[in-house]
């Protein structure tokens, strides 16, 4: 078997990476899931049957344990609330990674890295390093469970010399790695522990709640690059290619995050972004009044069109709106009407969220368009149906230098026509700032739930 298993885990390789090619799009998605499921499997079998493995007992409780938590969990979790799950997944694989450094620095012998007191220096720079970053994903993963999940305040937690301090903390963990990997000491290995525990904390309490997504994919990538590390400690190259993999695609989707915002990751992870209504914004608001309009008057006016581009945000996801969305379309369609759907990068609460919830219902792939290839449509269209969206379209982006999503490149929906907002209130999106949209002229609010509304419009487009 051990000559076997360099071989099978090559092929275990070959299949994440094609699982996270299958992943870029919809249609290939489900196919990337099966790669990946295949090579997990492998890689696990592989695992299994290698000579080392001394005892099955543990391994078969654990896999029980654990695999009968993690269906429990698949099964009952919300869409929406799979950021969060995310987060708090991310924080078992640093644990994961400080137990197999911790188990390795107290008996190196198991793992061919030398004997007590003369570990290997290599391995105790990659070893280090692993529970370093383990330990920082562990606890900053924690801290960004439950700022999403709403146990931690989603304001930025922030006090003076916080930035230095964390420095400082960021100077003093480097300083003892390489104190640890000159004399060996088994305190300063559990310092750097306890020190990389706490500067976990201390990173994300200062980042608000609006970035938290952004922070949460920064952690995924952690997590890859600490899994890599001890892959090296336990000369498991499936380890070290997998962990690449995770710790590359998680750096690859924060950028295309901070993208999407306009924002540079130095912004985000200084924090302090999100939570809080700013006096501007909420002074622009006036007393302006907008205007309100029923499900049936939403329908007379896309019946009546010639052009509708649907936008969805995270409304249309809390509302599990997409399949009365379909119905709608397919009716306008029957009509005559041209019907499009218009992404932004950002839209919802992760990358591709909204792609996700249209291919489940079954909303043809060609329909549904990107931020910049639809973006120039919006001024010869008849009518914007924004379902549960708000910050994606908010025009401040563009023209409120004080506002705090000023640059985010948004949707142009008051270019068109009639612009329907549905939502259930005039309340304010996730960045927390208030939308002049509302009160525009050619604005009309359908104030209710995303699918309640969506109903009641194919129930009056059906008459
Ligand atoms: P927003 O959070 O801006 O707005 C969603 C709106 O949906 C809210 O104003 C809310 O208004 C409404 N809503 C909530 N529940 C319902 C419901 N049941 N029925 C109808 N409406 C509902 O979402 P967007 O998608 O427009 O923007 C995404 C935001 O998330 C951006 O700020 C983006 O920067 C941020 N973000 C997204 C990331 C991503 O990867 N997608 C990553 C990082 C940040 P009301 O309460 O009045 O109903």
């Amino acid at each position: 078997m051990e000559t076997l298993a360099p071989l099978a885990y090559l092929v275990a390789s070959v299949c994440f990476i094609m699982a996270l090619r299958g992943l870029s799009h919809p249609e290939s998605a489900r196919g990337g899931l099966m790669y990946g499921m295949c090579g997990m499997g492998l890689a696990v079998l592989t695992t299994l049957l290698l000579p080392n493995v001394v005892s099955y007992g543990w391994i078969v409780a654990g896999v029980i344990i654990g695999g009968t938590i993690g269906t429990i969990i698949a099964m009952k979790i919300q869409m929406t609330a799979l950021p969060q799950l995310v987060a708090a997944f991310h924080s078992l694989v640093g644990l994961a990674a400080v137990f197999v450094a911790a188990a390795a620095f107290t008996n190196p012998e198991a793992y061919h890295i030398g004997v007590a007191g003369n570990i290997k220096v290599a391995s105790l720079i990659e070893m280090s390093l692993g529970v370093a970053i383990g330990a920082i994903t562990f606890t900053g993963s924690i801290i960004a469970w439950g700022k999403l999940q709403g146990v931690i305040t989603g304001k930025p937690l922030t006090f003076k010399g916080q930035h230095l301090l964390n420095a400082a903390l960021g100077g003093l963990l480097a300083f003892l790695i390489v104190m640890l990997c000159t004399t060996q000491s088994a305190f300063l290995f559990f310092l750097v522990i306890v020190l990389a525990l706490a500067l976990g904390v201390l990173l994300i309490l200062p980042i608000g709640g609006a970035d938290m997504p952004v922070i949460v994919s920064m952690l995924n990538s952690y997590s890859g690059w600490a899994a890599a590390g001890i892959g090296f400690t336990l000369h498991n190259n499936l380890l070290i290619v997998t962990g690449a993999l995770v710790g590359a695609s998680g750096a690859i989707l924060s950028y295309i995050m901070c993208k999407g915002m306009n924002r540079s990751f130095m912004n985000v992870i200084l924090g302090g972004f999100g939570g809080e209504q700013t006096a501007s914004a909420a002074a622009s608001m006036g007393d302006r009044t907008a205007k309100i309009g029923s499900a049936e008057d939403a329908a007379y006016i896309l019946k009546n069109a010639s052009s509708v581009i649907i936008v969805p945000g995270y409304g249309m996801a809390v509302a599990q709106a997409q399949h009365a969305l379909r119905e709608a379309a397919d009716l306008l369609k029957k009509e005559g009407v041209k019907v499009r759907y218009a992404i932004h990068p950002v839209a919802g609460r992760m990358p591709g969220h909204m792609n996700v919830l249209l291919a489940e219902a079954s909303v043809p792939y060609d329909d549904v368009l990107e931020l910049e290839d639809i973006n120039r449509d919006f001024a010869m269209t008849d009518v914007v149906y924004v379902i549960g969206a708000n910050d994606i379209t908010n025009p401040s982006a563009k023209n409120d230098p004080s506002s705090p999503i000023y640059g985010m490149p948004v949707l142009d929906v008051e270019k068109a026509k009639t612009v329907l907002f549905v939502k259930r209130s005039m309340g304010s999106g996730y960045a927390g700032i208030d939308n002049p949209l509302f009160f525009a002229d050619n604005t009309m609010m359908l104030l209710g739930d995303a699918k309640k509304m969506t109903e009641d419009i194919v129930k009056a487009l059906e008459h």
